[in-house]
């Protein structure tokens, strides 16, 4: 690695202050750390915001539940509340990485990352969630743009990230097999007047199977999507699957996320 400051405040002023010019933030560093090493990106301050209060803590309401921006993945994984009010999203955090991933990984940094095969971005968009950053609420069908890209603003920090509670949801992730990471992942969230089907690994960055949530909001059963094709021309293709099998997979393993629905 290349020679660089670090900084670590304690408070939240201190820490935007800081972040000016190439600065960035560094939470987990499980992603911004490897790309500085690969020379993906580069920063010649980081700003550590691994001490800061705001960012910290998870409450959980009748209809939501929010989760501070520094939460490690292992932190979702087994709290209590987590796995009382959403116990998909437990479950979609104890999948992430191995071990060392998951203590030091966390919900904001994943987010602000956008890497398209991150499984987070599939429950933000499924579970209707919204992204509270020092300047604004951005809503979940806003916030990712493109590849590795958001629409944050150079130094906006993420806070907090909502979760609306929906009456049933499940998340069920096509590995890739060294990585973990999603090749396909497809999280389904069940709501009184609607379903939500979240969609990563398959483009450029994470979006919402309209189609499926149309037929499922009609029916919620997996019946209804059996055999739908889904259009794959946008969708990636790597030596790992194809472009159309990324997209039959989505609706196989969404049918089988109705089905563990059903079933809890
Ligand atoms: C071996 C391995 C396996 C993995 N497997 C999976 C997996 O199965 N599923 C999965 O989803 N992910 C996986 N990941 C990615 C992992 O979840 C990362 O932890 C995550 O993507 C980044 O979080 P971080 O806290 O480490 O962020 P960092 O690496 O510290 O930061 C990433 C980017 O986000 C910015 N950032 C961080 N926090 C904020 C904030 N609060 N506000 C604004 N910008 C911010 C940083 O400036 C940087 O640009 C894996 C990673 C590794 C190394």
């Amino acid at each position: 690695m290349y020679a660089l400051k670090y900084q670590q405040p304690v408070t939240l002023p201190d820490a935007l202050k800081s972040v000016e010019g190439d600065a960035k933030f560094l939470a987990g560093g499980q992603s911004l750390i490897q790309a500085m090493k690969l020379r993906m990106t580069s920063s010649s301050t980081l700003v550590d915001i691994s001490k800061l209060s705001e960012l910290k803590g998870i409450s959980v309401s009748d209809n939501a539940v929010t989760v501070g921006a520094m939460t490690r993945h292992a932190e979702v994984a087994l709290s209590v509340q987590i796995q009382q009010a959403i116990p998909a999203l437990a479950k979609l955090a104890h999948g992430i990485g191995d071990p060392m991933v998951r203590n030091m990984g966390t919900l904001g940094g994943s987010l602000a990352y956008a890497d398209p095969a991150a499984c987070y971005p599939s429950a933000l968009l499924a579970l209707a969630g919204t992204v509270q950053t020092n300047e604004r609420t951005i809503s979940a069908d806003n916030f990712f743009v493109n590849l590795y890209e958001t629409c944050l603003k150079p130094g906006e920090l993420i806070q907090s990230v909502s979760f609306q509670r929906p009456l049933q949801a499940a998340y069920i992730k096509f590995k890739h097999p060294a990585s973990r990471l999603a090749m396909v992942g497809v999280f389904v969230a069940r709501y009184k007047a609607e379903v939500r089907v979240g969609v990563t690994g398959c483009k450029t960055y994470a979006f919402r199977a309209t189609q499926l949530e149309k037929l499922l909001s009609q029916k919620f059963s997996p019946d209804v999507i059996e055999g739908v094709e889904l259009p794959w021309s946008d969708m990636l293709s790597d030596i790992h699957a194809g472009a159309q099998y990324r997209a039959a997979l989505i609706t196989i393993l969404a049918a089988r996320a109705v089905e563990q629905c059903l079933a809890s």
